[in-house]
């Protein structure tokens, strides 16, 4: 039996017949932009992440640069970044005008140093920082994260590309967050048929600061009290998401069960792998095995392409070692700078 590493098309029964029916009425109707499926998508997300407010927007890398201008980040501010995560959590920063400067993360559960953040916090003074919850999970000092950056008047933004579904202290992961971000690629634990994001606060001011720069900046049709841009979901998207969240329980399910799998046989088997954190019920996004050793790396890779698993090396290097990083980045802060760490399977 062949293992895709990611098989999308795994629909449920009677899944593409309705988004089909669905689709052929608002194509009848010409709905495509915001309407009803859009607001009934932000108030099902309100509902699921336990939030005051959703806006919905073209994308994941979209909703960070979002955040960042909601909160007024931009040129002479320094934010924070983890080291390793996907490169847009990096991108956004740059693309606001702001400066980015990298930080250690934990080989134990993925998330920033907390040491290099404090130490950062002091040396740098930076206006924000941003952390990704990355694998399914966050950090196992979330709680405490939290709290350093509202103590210290950090703005706090939370890439939650990764996470939807996962749940901390028995609460939804974006709860209690100051502002957080959700994408819908279609690989992501809740995909889009196509590109879609979100930006998650209970700030209600903040969140109508947000929604006005994704559309234009505007306050009336041809009135503007800001520049944004247009980063609108279309409709359509909205009504395949919709279509979708009736399934998240069972899409959950299966992914905690498969990774469930993997928790039990990796290790029997001498492989290391990251585990969420205690604090944490996963979303089952990813597996990750750590290796110290290259060599055992490349012969469980040839291992699992001859039994053809797919697999995917995340994230392959750490971003202030990337090229397009340098003439952007004001420094990196911690020791350890991890290379090539993480295998998904
Ligand atoms: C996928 C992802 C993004 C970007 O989301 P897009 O919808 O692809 O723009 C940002 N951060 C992390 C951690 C991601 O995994």
């Amino acid at each position: 039996m062949k293992v895709p590493f990611i098989d999308i098309k795994r629909y449920e029964d009677g899944f593409l017949d309705a988004v089909s029916a669905k689709f052929a009425a608002m194509l009848a109707d010409a709905q495509f932009m915001g309407g009803a499926e859009v607001q009934r998508l932000e108030a099902r997300l309100g509902e699921l992440l336990d939030v005051k407010s959703v806006v919905t927007c073209a994308n994941g890398t979209d909703a960070l640069q979002l955040a960042l201008r909601a909160l007024n980040v931009g040129p002479d501010d320094t934010v924070l970044v983890p080291d390793v995560t996907f490169w847009a959590t990096f991108e956004a920063v740059v693309n606001v005008g702001a400066m980015p400067a990298t930080l250690d993360v934990e080989l134990s559960d993925g998330g920033i140093s907390v040491a290099a953040l404090r130490r950062a916090i002091h040396d740098l003074k930076p206006k924000a920082a941003i952390i990704a919850h990355l694998y399914g999970w966050g950090s196992g000092r979330l709680a405490e994260i939290r709290t350093i950056c509202r103590d210290e008047g950090v703005l706090l933004i939370e890439d939650g590309a990764q996470c939807l579904g996962a749940a901390y202290q028995g609460q939804p992961i974006y709860k209690g967050a100051l502002i957080s971000t959700a994408s819908f690629y279609p690989a992501k634990v809740l995909g889009a048929a196509g590109d879609g994001g979100a930006i998650m606060t209970d700030d209600l001011e903040l969140a109508s600061r947000t929604r006005r720069l994704a559309n234009h900046g505007r306050t009336a049709h041809y009135g503007y009290a800001d520049v944004g841009w247009n980063s609108r979901l279309d409709s359509l998207q909205a009504a395949f998401l919709n279509l979708s969240l009736d399934h998240l329980d069972a899409r959950l399910a299966s992914r905690r069960r498969a990774a469930a799998y993997y928790q039990d046989v990796l290790p029997s088997l001498g492989i290391r792998i990251m585990m969420p954190p205690d604090a944490y019920v996963e979303n089952g996004y990813c597996n990750v095995c750590m290796f110290d050793d290259p060599q055992k790396k490349t012969a469980v890779e040839s291992a699992l392409r001859h039994a053809e698993i797919g697999f995917g090396n995340i994230y392959p290097g750490v971003i202030s070692d990337q090229q397009g990083a340098r003439s952007y980045m004001c420094t990196h802060v911690g020791g350890v700078r991890v290379a090539s760490f993480a295998l998904r399977c």
